[in-house]
């Protein structure tokens, strides 16, 4: 499901990064202890009163570079306009209204977006007094901030996640495949695409959808749909900041959110570079199934073992994400792109796999009885049962009797043995513990 997209606005040094760091900060502190997943601090997931949805802080996007502060200001809340439901516009108490800030004002208020102004660095009750001089930027009443207090974020989150649109829910059916297509720049994600459409059997609908993101096309193989999302498409709007990188990030994020499969393309010409670890990681922390498709294969001198080392490389750069299968391909020349939609039907199955709960208990008391749990000052960590609750991706829950004694390996360990039982290949698997005894 598609989140809806709150953005942060606003001039150099109001304080958006600090608020956007205490919106998203349970999560980021989930993941980064999980190693080999670098991170964009522009673009995070938050969640407030049950509602979840994306955060992005535009003053992370570098978007030109004669530091001409206003331009880029100007630049990142147009980019706020675009592809925000709603804005937060961040002014600071210390400075009062600037005159960068009454022309960000008159922008968001051109756009019609909904807007949520916030008064930062509100640190005590005397400053207090001094945010009404902000109503007269015409977005109603002000919520004062202490970023470095943590004061005021619920009262944020109250009123912006109020505005959020009501209804995100998908535009496809349930047993449609929606697959994204990843990677930076000329790695061959629209020849893919088109290579793809091309295929002999498949069925392309008549109408392509456009979203704000990407163009969706549906298509059909062998009695299964599938829906291609391609971020590549847009990129020749012709916006200035649409050109950067920071900026084609987001667009693939997006898209990773709306896939259930998400194949990142690799160079096979060039191997695998930092950024595609980057765009890699969001499809796993996303919870996707995912396919390394390595592309250009035609351009590659091969002998009997090329690929496998390709394969030890991919492995090698991707630690995390070891459960993913790599495709060997070339768009171009078609070569090999036959093998392609099985695997991603295969992926997208083990993604939506649901185990029983008998069978996946067995695994797991097999597991403690071969490698007994680990202990903490003479308390050893039991588990008393696991069950999956959910799928897309597969998400178990390990009832124990103290969730602090389960240790990142331990829970390695848990899920290799789980995945030895039942596979969910190309699908990340979400381990918890919760106490209960
Ligand atoms: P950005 O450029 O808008 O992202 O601003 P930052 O989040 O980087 O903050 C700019 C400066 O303001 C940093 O030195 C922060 O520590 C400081 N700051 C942020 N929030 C507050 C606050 O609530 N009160 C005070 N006094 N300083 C703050
Ligand atoms: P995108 O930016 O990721 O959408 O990449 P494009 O699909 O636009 O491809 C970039 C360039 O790589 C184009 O010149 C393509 O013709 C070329 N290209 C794409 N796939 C292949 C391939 O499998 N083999 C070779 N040799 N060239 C390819």
């Amino acid at each position: 499901m598609a989140r809806p997209v709150v953005a942060i606005v606003g001039r150099p040094n109001v304080g958006k990064s600090t608020i956007f760091n205490r919106i998203i900060g349970d999560r980021l502190a989930i993941v980064e202890d999980k190693p080999g997943i670098t991170r964009d601090r522009i673009y995070g997931v938050g969640e407030w009163n049950g509602k979840a949805f994306s955060v992005i802080d535009t003053g992370g996007i570098d978007l030109d570079n004669n530091d001409e502060i206003m331009q880029s200001v100007r630049a990142q809340a147009e980019l706020a306009v675009q592809e925000a439901d709603v804005i937060i516009f961040m002014v600071d108490v210390k400075s009062g209204i600037t005159h960068a800030d009454s022309e960000v004002a008159q922008m968001l208020f051109r756009s019609r977006k909904p807007v949520v102004l916030a008064v930062n660095k509100v640190d005590n009750d005397e400053r207090m007094t001094d945010i009404y001089e902000f109503y007269s930027l015409g977005f109603g009443e002000p919520i004062a901030l202490s970023g470095s207090h943590g004061i005021g974020i619920g009262d944020l989150l109250d009123a912006a996640t109020e505005l959020l649109p009501e209804d995100h829910s998908e535009e496809y059916a349930d047993d449609v495949i929606r697959v994204a297509l990843i990677g930076r720049p000329n790695v061959g994600k629209s020849s893919l695409v088109n290579a793809i459409l091309g295929e002999e059997r498949v069925i392309v609908s008549d109408v392509a959808g456009t979203t704000r993101d990407a163009i969706d096309t549906p298509f059909e193989h062998e009695g299964q749909r599938y829906v291609l999302i391609d971020t590549a498409g847009m990129r020749k709007r012709g916006k200035v900041y649409e050109t950067t990188e920071k900026y084609s990030v987001l667009r693939a994020m997006k898209a990773i959110e709306r896939a259930d499969v998400v194949l990142v393309l690799i160079n096979g010409e060039e191997g695998i570079i930092e950024q595609d670890k980057h765009i890699a990681g969001y499809a796993h922390e996303a919870g996707k199934a995912s396919i390394f498709v390595v592309n250009k294969w035609d351009t590659v001198e091969k002998d009997d073992r090329t690929m496998q080392e390709f394969t030890n490389a991919v492995r090698d750069q991707f630690l995390f994400m070891t459960y993913a299968p790599v495709v060997y391909l070339s768009a171009l020349t078609k070569s090999r792109l036959h093998k392609l939609l099985p695997v991603i039907n295969y992926v997208s199955d083990q993604h939506a796999m649901r185990i029983q709960t008998h069978l996946l208990n067995d695994v797991v008391s097999d597991a403690v009885a071969i490698t007994p749990p680990p202990s903490d000052k003479g308390k050893r960590l039991r588990i008393n049962y696991v069950t999956q609750v959910a799928t897309k991706p597969p998400t178990i829950i390990c009832f124990v009797n103290d969730p602090q004694l389960m240790h990142f390996s331990y829970e390695r360990y848990l899920e290799n043995k789980i995945r030895a039982a039942f596979n969910f290949e190309g699908t990340p698997v979400r381990i918890f513990s919760r106490r209960k005894s």
